[in-house]
């Protein structure tokens, strides 16, 4: 069959062959109808012209006449819609047999009339064989091999008879048929050509097509990915700071209502890697995530991963009441135990809650004053929850302001020393003195030890003035007396 489909010019291995078939079969949907339409009316002018000379649908007349009026049928319901490739490939084959099969009953027929027939019906055998065939050859055009049927199978040996009948007239009628069918088989090809070529360009368009829009769904996808990635905490698989960001900014601009930002931090957790490794703390940190996500599923609220061990969790449009009992909720579960390696780990967190209003929240702002309530709650201590104040804010900057202030160069001369005596109560006499560090600042006035010592020894400059303060310390005592 292979061969057979190679052989009539139907090859169907590439997708591009393929579609050519279905392209075949598309033109000659609305061709094949008018073919038999020809052929009907040239069997029906045929009869007409030997009209008594031959009985009416003689010999195989009938047949012919009832197998061009089932194909006239079969092609009328054909679905003018492009039909799939194998079925293209059966009606093809379809057409070159039962080409083959009508031409040549068709030629027998005629050829048989031709011989019965008086000289002058004889013409009008000759014209109506040889348009019929010229007429179905030019129809069948999109499928070389069954275009060549009719000039090979009717017009050809029709002028060979022409030819062999010893009339002059009859002989050169038989010879421009000739000329005739040679010219047509190279005008067949030459059609092709173009034709093949034209569905071939379509083919290409269609490819090119095809390649853009899938490109463009790979470029779609991926961007969405890219997107997503950028917006994900790689570790946990929550939403990362800027997904955070980007998120407080949108609800801002809906107008529905309050903004809750609650940021959560473990306590303690640097010692759960320091005693139990990395590892460890990571494992920690992606069940703290859960156990949030968990906690706030039904809510319309967003879990972030800020870093580290900080977390945020971001509600929209409910009440301050609402906002607190979720952070409270989180807080208790994130207390629960934490089994690993048949061990219970325990840790809690702190929370700094911010509530905004209004449509045009700066999300910057609304985290770092959720950021000022969480260390007021750091403060405090352990499982805390604060929520951001006025009081806090100023808390806040007073605290930046003696942190500047401890930074600049020659503090330690800022810094005064007070003694205190500690007095032998047994003796009642001065023993010793304790040397107190006070601090009046020319702007920040007044800042008590149990202020400032401790961001010292936050920001890591104790030792410095530590050392300043006990040198001069040391070199006071040495002018006392004994
Ligand atoms: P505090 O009670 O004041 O919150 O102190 P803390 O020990 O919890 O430590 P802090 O919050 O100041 O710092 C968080 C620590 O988390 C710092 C770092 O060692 C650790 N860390 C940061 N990122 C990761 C991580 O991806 N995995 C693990 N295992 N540890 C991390
Ligand atoms: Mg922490």
């Amino acid at each position: 069959m292979e061969k057979f489909d190679r052989w009539i010019g139907l090859r169907h291995e590439t997708q591009r062959e393929r579609v050519l078939l279905v392209e075949i079969l598309a033109a000659f949907v609305p061709r094949m109808p008018l073919i038999y339409i020809i052929m009907l009316v040239n069997l029906g002018g045929l009869l007409i012209a030997v009209k008594g000379q031959v009985p009416f649908l003689f010999g195989a007349g009938a047949a012919i006449f009832l197998l061009l009026a089932a194909r006239l049928t079969h092609w009328l319901r054909l679905p003018s819609q492009p039909l799939s490739e194998g079925r293209a490939l059966k009606e093809l084959r379809r057409v070159f047999l039962l080409g083959v099969v009508i031409t040549t009953s068709y030629c027998a027929w005629t050829l048989s009339i031709y011989a019965v027939a008086d000289s002058d019906s004889r013409n009008h055998i000759i014209l109506f064989a040889s348009l019929a065939a010229t007429g179905v050859t030019y129809a069948l055009s999109p499928l070389p091999s069954a275009a060549k049927v009719p000039l090979l199978l009717l017009a050809l040996p029709l002028a060979v008879v022409m030819i062999a009948s010893g009339q002059m007239v009859h002989a050169a009628m038989g010879m421009t048929l000739v000329s005739l069918v040679f010219v047509m088989l190279k005008l067949i090809e030459v059609q092709n050509v173009t034709f093949k070529r034209l569905v071939n360009s379509r083919f290409d368009v269609e490819l090119e097509k095809q390649r853009a829009e899938a490109a463009e769904r790979r470029a779609v996808v991926e961007r969405s990915l890219a997107r997503k990635l950028a917006d994900t905490d790689v570790m946990t698989g929550l939403a990362n700071r800027r997904a955070l960001l980007g998120a407080i900014e949108r609800q801002s601009g809906d107008g529905m209502g309050t903004i809750a930002l609650a940021l959560l931090d473990l306590d303690g957790f640097k010692a759960i890697n320091d005693t139990f490794g990395h590892a460890t703390g990571d494992e920690l940190l992606i069940e703290v995530a859960q156990r949030l996500l968990a906690l706030t599923a039904e809510e319309s609220v967003m879990v972030a991963r800020l870093g580290g061990d900080e977390f945020a969790i971001l509600l929209h449009g409910r009440s301050a009441l609402h906002a607190k009992k979720i952070v409270a909720a989180a807080i208790e579960r994130l207390a629960e135990p934490y089994g690993y390696d048949q061990r219970n780990l325990m840790i809690s967190a702190c929370a700094g809650i911010a509530f905004r209003d209004g449509t045009d929240v700066d999300p910057g702002q609304a985290i770092r004053m959720a950021d000022i309530a969480l260390f007021s709650a750091k403060k405090k201590g352990r499982g805390i929850a604060e929520v951001f104040s006025d009081a806090l804010e100023l808390d806040a900057r007073r605290r930046a302001e003696i942190e500047l202030a401890l930074r600049a160069p020659g503090v330690e001369n800022d810094i005064e020393l007070a003694f205190q005596p500690i007095v032998d109560l047994a003796t009642l006499n001065v023993c010793s003195f304790e040397a107190l560090a006070r601090w009046r600042h020319s702007q920040l006035r007044w800042i008590s030890p149990s202020e400032f010592i401790p961001i010292t020894e936050q920001i890591s400059v104790v030792e410095r003035i530590s050392e300043v303060l006990l040198v001069r310390a040391a070199a006071e005592a040495v002018q006392w007396p004994e």
